[in-house]
């Protein structure tokens, strides 16, 4: 079987993110997606505004009702018996939740990691991304305001091809897969959602209309819980 991994934030998860998992589970035909809410996340200098289990809970929200998108602890504080609470519980390095997921899976089980270009630019500075891009399939996709283009270009040193065979994914949109020794990358260029967290918290901050950024189920849930500013019950 073909198994998704989708790491992310999700402070909230919004329509960028169901568009991702949607596009990526047609084009490389994915039995199911894990959407594993980062515990604690290495790189990001701002930790997340809601908990991490209020995250957990508008990802299972947002991913009710559909059947192969399943909403993960694999980060959870709890689940991993290494984290220490609160400001000095470790980050979690992607490379260590693939192997954990992993070992759950079969041995014929083919592992594709999910990720947006925007978070793909940063991937030579995540944890041993060799290790990691030799270990599943990535998928990144297109997201406003970046390009695919650099796919190649972000790439940790040692594998980056030269730029003979980068010019051409530079001269015209980027598409179809890249493949390198050991690393396969599918490039997938069809998601066009110009949405983020940060514009979600800062618009319930504003008390502005979400419109439909987000599942209802979880607008209501920020509302309900009062979470980036809005009103509720904290
Ligand atoms: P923030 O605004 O708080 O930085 P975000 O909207 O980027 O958050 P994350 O939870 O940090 O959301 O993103 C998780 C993953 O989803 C990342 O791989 C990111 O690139 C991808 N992603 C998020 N939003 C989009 C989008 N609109 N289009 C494509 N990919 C996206």
């Amino acid at each position: 079987m073909n198994i998704g991994l989708f790491g992310g934030t999700f402070d909230p998860i919004h329509r960028g993110h169901i568009a991702l998992a949607r596009a990526a589970l047609e084009r490389c035909n994915l039995t199911r997606i894990h959407f594993v809410p980062v515990g604690m996340h290495p790189l990001k200098g701002a930790q997340p505004m809601a908990t991490y289990f209020d995250r957990y809970a508008m990802v299972a929200l947002a991913t009710q009702g559909k059947k192969a998108f399943v909403p993960s602890l694999l980060e959870a504080p709890e689940v991993d018996s290494s984290q220490k609470s609160g400001k000095e519980r470790a980050p979690n390095f992607s490379i260590d939740t693939v192997r954990k997921l992993k070992q759950t899976l079969k041995k014929i089980d083919r592992l594709f990691f999910l990720v947006g270009i925007d978070a793909f630019k940063d991937i030579a500075k995540w944890h041993e991304p060799e290790a990691l891009l030799r270990e599943c399939t990535f998928i990144v996709a297109s997201r406003p305001g970046f390009s695919l283009a650099d796919v190649a270009n972000s790439l940790p040193e040692s594998l980056r091809p030269s730029s003979a065979v980068t010019k051409p994914f530079q001269r015209q949109p980027a598409k179809g897969d890249l493949v390198l020794s050991g690393v396969t990358i599918h490039l997938l260029d069809s998601v066009n959602q110009a949405v983020s967290a940060t514009a979600i918290r800062q618009a319930v901050a504003a008390k502005r209309p979400l419109g439909k950024l987000l599942d209802s189920k979880v607008e209501e849930y920020i509302k309900k819980r009062g979470f980036y500013g809005g009103r509720g019950e904290k």
